[in-house]
């Protein structure tokens, strides 16, 4: 008998579990709208031409060796990371006062983040939205952060419940971490509007509290790179301290290369600099070091204007047309005459769209029009062609009547 018996088994993730049904699905209509990954018309997954180009200046060049990169990462490639965030002007990068690290993606840079939150600052509470991206509290709690929620969505008006994220901020203990979805809320694709954040932004800074930022989609949402990291630059504009991670998983289309980057904004370069090396021993027992290829490729991109160039015209490229998916998607419905009021579909922004659906009506689309979608009801957008609309409008139409 094995060791292992007693190990019973785990569910799927629920998010990761979608494609796992789909791809057990054998039917010809069906449709997977629970990844959150770039599709193009055609319903394929996208490499950017500039990304191509990058890889074969890389390839081509004969001194590049596979030697072990530092524990924080490649130099080139965590400036450039900051900056792109932060702005090619920000005093915090001129001041020397960013700390930055190059991690596994979006998520290594969360828990990276909060690992070193946990041992180093003073208070272990972190609140994040409710709803948000599912992996978010099982990363904080698995670093020993305790994880409390502030509300967030309102589905009676499929907006911000602003008075209610500023009741239980305002409510929070002094110094508790706060997760910011620097863009395109994921799953609710409702953002706050720039007054809404310079509120949020003041309550933050007058309660002492910690911004963490994570920035999944810049550039991906507005299909702007500086409109998409507004919010995490009023923040640093005020001289406070805040933490961003960074993912190249949406933006650069490079989910499996798993780039991202860690920024820790500090009072003094003085203080950056003893928090990196911190931040080096949380890595090193993890992983040691991080992979150089993707970072690699980051690096090529940002540094040549050329290329930084080409990038933003292919990114805006994807935005536009996840925006132009979500134009047809509502005028769709209109045409069709589903009952209810589906203008949030256009109002909402960046990946997804949070429909509204329950979790009864995905169920039943699911079962009779084999589309797949997470069970809150949210859609990715960049899953939908103008080929596919016309059969999800089907569905919600029959789920809905
Ligand atoms: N944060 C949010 C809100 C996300 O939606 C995602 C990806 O779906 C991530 C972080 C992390 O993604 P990755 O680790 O692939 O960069």
């Amino acid at each position: 008998e094995s060791v292992f018996s007693n190990v019973v088994r785990a569910p799927e993730d629920p998010i990761l579990g979608v494609t796992v049904a789909y791809n057990n699905d054998p039917s010809p209509a069906k449709l997977n709208l629970g990844v959150g990954a770039y599709r193009t018309e055609e319903g394929k997954p996208l490499v950017l031409d500039v990304v191509r180009r990058a890889e074969q200046q890389l390839v081509n060049d004969p001194s590049r060796v596979k030697e072990y990169i530092p524990i924080a990462g490649l130099a080139d490639f965590n400036k450039l990371s900051a900056k792109l965030i932060l702005g090619a002007d920000s005093p915090a990068i001129q001041e020397s006062r960013v700390a930055t690290i190059q991690c596994l993606s979006g998520t290594g840079s969360l828990r990276v983040g909060a690992e070193f939150l946990k041992k180093h600052y003073h208070q272990s509470v972190i609140f994040i939205p409710k709803p948000t991206w599912g992996n978010h509290p099982k990363v904080f709690n698995l670093a020993g952060l305790s994880v409390e929620y502030y509300r967030y969505y309102d589905p009676s008006t499929r907006g911000l419940d602003f008075q209610g994220l500023l009741e239980d901020l305002g409510a929070a203990p002094s110094g508790a971490i706060v997760l910011l979805h620097a863009c395109a809320h994921n799953p609710t694709g409702v953002d706050p509007t720039s007054e809404q954040w310079e509120q949020i932004r003041q309550l933050i800074r007058s309660k002492s509290l910690l911004p963490f930022f994570d920035s999944a989609y810049q550039g991906f949402a507005s299909g702007s790179l500086d409109t998409d990291a507004h919010s995490v630059r009023t923040f640093v504009a005020d001289g406070g301290e805040c933490l961003i991670a960074q993912s190249y998983a949406k933006n650069m289309g490079l989910y499996g290369e798993r780039v991202g980057a860690l920024s820790i904004v500090c009072k003094s370069s003085d203080v950056a600099s003893k928090v990196e090396s911190q931040v080096k021993l949380v890595v090193r027992p993890m992983y040691s070091s991080p992979p150089i290829h993707g970072a690699s490729i980051v690096a090529t991109i940002l540094k040549s204007s050329d290329m930084y160039n080409d990038w933003t015209i292919e990114l805006k490229g994807m935005a536009d047309r996840i925006i132009s998916m979500r134009q047809q998607l509502f005028e769709a419905l209109q045409a069709k005459g589903t009952p209810g009021d589906w203008s949030h579909i256009i109002k909402q922004i960046g990946m997804f769209t949070f429909t509204g659906l329950n979790k009864e009506q995905v169920a039943f689309m699911t079962k009779e029009f084999h589309i797949y979608m997470t069970s809150d009801g949210r859609i990715s957008m960049a899953g939908l062609s103008s080929k596919t609309v016309s059969h999800l409008v089907e569905a919600i139409h029959a789920a809905v009547t």
